[in-house]
């Protein structure tokens, strides 16, 4: 139950993180896996080296557009998932972009598909409303930060849908549409913790014949690097 003299401090809160919105826009990019983390096997190379390679030419991209951008790791070392979202929350990040590639068991399949990453306690729908993560906010009353940071995730959750949206839609146009495996939600991709809109990006299939030497090629990097800087520019300019 929130009292008045909390929901009064509450609506403060709020004006001070609209007037935030004025300040400039920092994207953390996470390549996935890394160190003695390999990530798929490739037939040319692995999921932990094209990560890096991808995110690194996405910061050249945004970099070259005036946009902010921190690389969770910017060589080859292990990072857990909580490491990564720590990174995203000390910054703090406008958008979470997670970059990854994908290996099939028969090696037959190919595409690609984005992820919107769940915080826990939110349904699909971003509706399920359950602050059992809360942020740390010094000096504010522990009630409040819980509505916030149910506030900020459900926002967070219509923000990474449109984001992964124009992901895909910026890979169709490039990589060609019979590729589009469509934007998911599971289970599986919670990121604890984080507040900030995120999604994760399956770039391809790494261990396919002709897309995993594809995915190998400057040429095919260029365009999924084109495509997801296109898409995360979009989302900011909204
Ligand atoms: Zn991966």
């Amino acid at each position: 139950m929130l009292r008045l003299p909390a929901a009064l401090g509450l609506l403060g809160l709020l004006a001070t993180a609209t007037a935030a919105d004025a300040a400039p826009r920092v994207v953390v990019l996470d390549p996935g896996h890394g160190g003695s983390n390999t990530g798929a096997k490739g037939v040319a190379l692995h999921e932990k080296q094209l990560t890096l390679v991808i995110a690194k030419l996405v910061a050249e991209r945004l970099r070259a557009k005036a946009v902010a951008v921190r690389l969770t790791r910017d060589d080859d070392r292990t990072l857990t998932l909580r490491q990564r979202v720590a990174i995203a929350d000390r910054v703090p990040a406008d958008l979470f972009v997670s970059i990854h590639a994908n290996a099939s068991l028969a090696r037959n399949q190919r595409g690609y598909e984005t992820f919107i990453l769940t915080p826990r306690g939110l349904d699909v729908d971003g509706r399920a409303l359950r602050a059992d993560v809360a942020t740390t906010r010094p000096g504010v009353d522990p009630e409040i930060v819980a509505i916030l940071d149910d506030i900020e995730r459900g926002s967070s959750q219509w923000e990474a849908a449109d984001l992964a949206a124009r992901i895909q839609r910026a890979l169709r146009e490039r990589r060609g549409a019979t590729g589009d495996r469509g934007v998911r939600q599971d289970a599986h991709h919670v990121l604890l913790g984080a507040t900030m809109p995120a999604v994760l990006v399956e770039i391809g299939f790494l261990d396919h014949p002709i897309e995993g030497k594809q995915l190998a090629t400057s040429e095919v990097q260029s365009q999924i690097a084109d495509a997801i800087a296109e898409a995360i520019l979009e989302q900011l300019a909204e």
